[in-house]
């Protein structure tokens, strides 16, 4: 096997393709690109290498073998083609791993039937996910490619989180359970946040809040995940860009025998049509705010139950924690909108958190503490980096299999 030192991360949507190309020594972005409208009569590629300017390909890219195709020749354009020995492997962002799929994973035949088998569950995402992975593999059939799944470190919640309370055995046989999602960020994200702190993520309790256009709450003791706001699929929890997060399920029997919509009819509105869209017409956090700052009733509404909703998941993981050591925002919204982090906060000096204004209003790429030092636990912005944390586990995983020593 290859003693490379470089990893490339692919994440394959439906009709997109996202890819960095890492190099594991020092973790410096080699090239970083997304190919954009598969299939449609209009495609795009646009890539960044590390030295020089974006390059931007509009082409038509009837499949994602063609997409993936001209990624190949943009990066051997800069030196940095796949058949580089310096390639240790090719790490994969899958969507649902299910029950059986609890780390990181070196792509057989068999674990792509079982990550098939999950498409049940995850029918937006693993058909694309899988897509991605036999190209890759296609082009590259000798090398190590990896999977890492977004439901992985959620596998540690404990069997009282990850159940919902109905009938057992329909439960089981149909394998609904909660999974959770966005585990590759909550993972970094708890690690730098410990980090930040000077210390070890086994030795600290931290809330991540992942607020991007979807938006996920999670409750990390010692490194491990033990509740999570996503469920069986990425539509529970928090008020997000165009789902709805929780809701009393009454409202889907009701939605159908009263209102007459169809299950598809349903799953568009709670999907597509919710949050803060469903709410005001726009899921742009930044747009919501300015409207709102100009008195439009709809915008304040969505961001005050956006914010309401986001504060009971702190108030409740505050409860399963029992100690807090930090809550730590990222993503799109959770990075750059002080307002919600000014909101999802105050008034909790009696729970031992405070955030200050000054810190808070700073622009900054690094991540940062936003908390005044009195403040018993610390709020920090940390930027996630889920392109890094695969590229890490699937290095490291490529490494001890072939006999290297750990990172
Ligand atoms: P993500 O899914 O992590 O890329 O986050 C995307 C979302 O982040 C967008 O839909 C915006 O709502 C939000 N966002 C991005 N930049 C800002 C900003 N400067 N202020 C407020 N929200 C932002």
């Amino acid at each position: 096997m290859s003693g490379g030192t470089r990893v490339l991360v692919l994440n394959a949507g439906s009709s997109s393709v996202k890819y960095q190309l890492i190099d594991m020594l020092d973790g410096a972005r080699l090239a970083s690109g997304l190919v954009e409208r598969i299939g449609e009569s209009t495609g795009r590629l646009a890539h960044t290498p590390h030295s020089g300017d974006k390059r931007e390909l509009l082409e038509v890219f009837p499949d994602h073998s063609a997409a993936l195709k001209a990624v190949a020749e943009e990066l051997a354009a800069d030196g940095l083609g796949l058949d580089s020995p310096e390639l240790a492997a090719i790490g994969h962002r899958v969507v649902h791993g299910g029950k059986r799929f609890t780390a990181p994973t070196v792509i057989t035949d068999e674990v792509l039937k079982e990550i098939r088998r999950l498409i049940p569950v995850a029918p937006l995402h693993n058909p694309a996910n899988i897509t991605g992975i036999e190209v890759a593999r296609a082009l590259r059939p000798d090398l190590p490619q990896v999977a890492v799944f977004d439901t992985a470190f959620h596998a540690s919640m404990p069997e009282y989180s990850a159940r919902y309370a109905i009938d057992k055995a329909v439960a089981d046989e149909h394998r609904v359970r909660r999974y959770g999602f966005h585990g590759t960020s909550h993972q970094y994200v708890s690690r730098a946040t410990a980090r930040l702190l000077g210390k070890d993520p086994a030795e600290v309790n931290v809330i991540v809040l992942h607020l991007g256009n979807g938006a996920s709450a999670s409750a990390v003791s010692g490194g491990h995940c033990v509740d999570t706001s996503m469920g069986l699929t990425p539509l529970e929890g928090l008020v997000m860009g165009t789902r709805s997060g929780d809701i009393d399920a009454g409202v889907v029997f009701h939605l159908h025998r009263v209102g007459g919509l169809s299950i598809d009819e349903i799953d568009d509105l709670l999907n597509r049509r919710s949050g803060l869209r469903g709410l005001c017409g726009e899921n742009d956090m930044r747009e919501i705010m300015r409207r709102a700052d100009e008195g439009d009733a709809d915008a304040r509404l969505a961001f005050d139950s956006y914010v309401h909703r986001l504060r009971k998941y702190i108030g409740g993981y505050y409860a399963v924690l029992g100690r807090v050591d930090a809550i730590a925002f990222t993503a799109g919204v959770g990075e750059n909108a002080a307002p919600v982090r000014a909101a999802a906060t105050a008034g909790l000096e009696e729970l031992g958190i405070a955030v200050d204004p000054e810190l808070n209003s700073v622009r900054s790429g690094e991540a940062r503490i936003i908390s005044p030092a009195y403040s018993r636990v610390a709020v920090a912005v940390v930027p996630t980096d889920e392109e890094l944390e695969i590229a890490r586990q699937a290095f490291a995983l490529v490494h001890r299999e072939t006999g290297g020593s750990e990172d």
